[in-house]
Order: C-alpha cells, then sequence, then structure tokens
C-alpha cells in the first residue's frame, strides 16, 4: 500500500550564530529523514529533547519548509505552495495545553477556529461540529462558554484534541502530547487518544522522549539522535530487541525507576551533543557503551531489514 505520509530525504539546516561576532554556522536539524507512515497506524517517534523531532512535527504542519527532500501524502509530493493541503488532512496536539490555548478565547470558539480559518461551514454548522466534538472527547457541553483557565489540564488537553479534530484530519500529530500532565492524566488521555483511533480510522504521529509512553499507543517506533532516524521497527520488535545501543539505552533508563540510579551499561548521562558541532564518526559515539575504534571516525551504514533499519557498526555485514 502507498503510505498515507512519506517523507523522502528530508533535510532541514538553520544558520545560527553562537556569538555575536561570529559568523553563522550550519546546524543540521534533520539530517536526511526517511520515513514511511501506513494508514492507521501510530509511529512513534522517540528521542531526546534537540534531536529534531520538532522541527520535523513543524515540516509536516506545513509551518517550516524542508531544506531539501519531499514530504507526499499518497504518494504525491505535497509543494510549499500547497501548505493548506497539509493543514487540513493533518493537524496538531502539542505538549502544553496551557500555552497552546489563547486564554482570552471562550472553549467554543477555540474548537471552532481552525473552521473559521479554512472558511469551512456556516456559525451554525460549526456551532453543531463543536458540540460533537466536546462528545467525542469527553467533555461536557457547559464548557462551551467557558474559558482555558477554567479548566483542569487534562480537559484542556481534551479540548485541544477537538480543536484537532474538527478538521476532520487524516492524520494528526501528537508532540509530546501528555508531557506536561500528572501521571493518572496522562493515561487517560493515552486511553482517548487509542479510542478516537480506533472510532475514526485516524492515522498518528506520535512524538515523544519517553519510550514508555509510546509504548502505550505506537504500532511502529522511530528513535532519532542528532536530525537521523538511528533505527526503525515494529513496535513489539522494537520493545522486544532493540538493535540500536541508544534505543537500548533509552529502553534501560525507562525500565530505571529512579532518574537518579546509574544505569548500568549505558553513557546516556553524559550530555547530549551540540548539533552544531556533532561528533565525528557516529554522532552517538561518545555516549555508546559499545562503541568501536571505527565508531569514531566512519558514519554507521545504513543497515535495512525486512522490517525497519538500523544504522550501527554493530550490525553492518561481515567482511569476506
Ligand atoms: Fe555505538 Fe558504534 Fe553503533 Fe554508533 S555505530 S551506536 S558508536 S556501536
Ligand atoms: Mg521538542
Amino acid at each position: 500500500a502507498v503510505p498515507v505520509l512519506e517523507l523522502a530525504g528530508v533535510t532541514k539546516t538553520y544558520r545560527v550564530k553562537q556569538g555575536m561576532f561570529s559568523a553563522p554556522k550550519p546546524l543540521h536539524a534533520l539530517g536526511g529523514v526517511n520515513l514511511k507512515i501506513h494508514r492507521k497506524d501510530v509511529l512513534g517517534l522517540v528521542g531526546e529533547s534537540g534531536c529534531g523531532k520538532s522541527t520535523l512535527a513543524k515540516i509536516l504542519l506545513g509551518l517550516e519548509a524542508p531544506t531539501s527532500g519531499k514530504v507526499l501524502i499518497d504518494g504525491r509530493e505535497v509543494t510549499a505552495r500547497e501548505r493548506t493541503v497539509l493543514a487540513r488532512r493533518i493537524q496538531p496536539i502539542f505538549q502544553d495545553p496551557y500555552s497552546s490555548l489563547n486564554p482570552r478565547k471562550s472553549i467554543e470558539d477555540i474548537i471552532a477556529l481552525p473552521l473559521v480559518v479554512h472558511k469551512i461551514g456556516d456559525s451554525a454548522s460549526r456551532a453543531k461540529a463543536v458540540t460533537r466534538m466536546l462528545d467525542l472527547v469527553g467533555l461536557p457541553q457547559r464548557v462551551l462558554r467557558g474559558y482555558p483557565n477554567q479548566l483542569s489540564g487534562g480537559q484542556r488537553q481534551r479540548v485541544a484534541i477537538a480543536r484537532a479534530l474538527v478538521m476532520n484530519p487524516e492524520i494528526v500529530i501528537c508532540d509530546e502530547p501528555t508531557s506536561a500532565l500528572d501521571v493518572s492524566v496522562q493515561s487517560q488521555i493515552l486511553n482517548l487518544l487509542g479510542d478516537l483511533r480506533e472510532e475514526l480510522g485516524l492515522t498518528y504521529l506520535f512524538i515523544s522522549h519517553n519510550l514508555a509512553v509510546v509504548e502505550h499507543l505506537a504500532t511502529r517506533v522511530a528513535v532519532m539522535y542528532l536530525g537521523k532516524i538511528v533505527e526503525e521497527a515494529p513496535a513489539s520488535e522494537l520493545f522486544a530487541g532493540p538493535r540500536h545501543p541508544y534505543t537500548q539505552a533509552l529502553l534501560e533508563s525507562v525500565l530505571t525507576p529512579d532518574p537518579n540510579l546509574s544505569v548500568p551499561d549505558t553513557h546516556l548521562g553524559a550530555t547530549y551533543p551540540n548539533p552544531i558541532d556533532p561528533p565525528s564518526g557516529c554522532h552517538f559515539h561518545p555516549r555508546c557503551a559499545k562503541v568501536m575504534d571505527i565508531c569514531k571516525t566512519t558514519p554507521p551504514p545504513h543497515v535495512a531489514g525486512p522490517q525497519g533499519h538500523v544504522d550501527c557498526h554493530l550490525h553492518a555485514a561481515p567482511a569476506r
């Protein structure tokens, strides 16, 4: 089947200045990302902050243009001029419902706004749509006339979900949708997202720094490090047998309940590298528990498997 959403060789380079008098340097936020998302899949995109996850989300939402490479929907390239196509078919749910909802607008206006922006329907049909969305996300109709500050964090995230779904999107980009919420509320929102996916046949790109959160919903997982997907696999395979040392380290830190405990066999405590000045060879080598000499000088090979890939010297075919 043709993927509903595809990124082909997408790069994004910013020019940044580190000091007032220094010449701008290139920052490769995305270093050639290839991803295919099939209909009704939940692709979990995992990585630490600064790895490029949010840049990737912005490109998919048409908020930024890639430096090179393509975004395809149903196998067809979406050009920069067709950003409204992206906006109609792809909707976001962001991390922080406190800052992503306008405090001066009523809940009704917030949920209806995408319809107004895209000039869809009249005020009567919009009001109807908003009512339906509240039911869908499990909010009582009485919140309509209220304002974001009158709602709890979980309720605000439900409003954000309603606002995303009112456009009837096929693909929803969830960017850390539960990170700002209490743990008990997190699972309610994850369950809601799972139910909505079933009910509406949605496809998700689910972005998180936390593999445990991704495990709830993901059918596939892509692990990102310094702007590259270093491993991708079906979720069940990745959780049962992570192949990239970075994925292994992320998984171990999830399994270690106390973040202050020393995690065996990982150096993930070492700081995340500066993307302006990435480490030579394999970008992960200064933090890798399995680093070899070749890793310090030579970028890792892209090792494709039947169901995904891993970029790591450990998995290269042995030389004959
Ligand atoms: Fe570790 Fe080398 Fe694999 Fe990079 S290529 S993840 S440094 S073993
Ligand atoms: Mg981010």
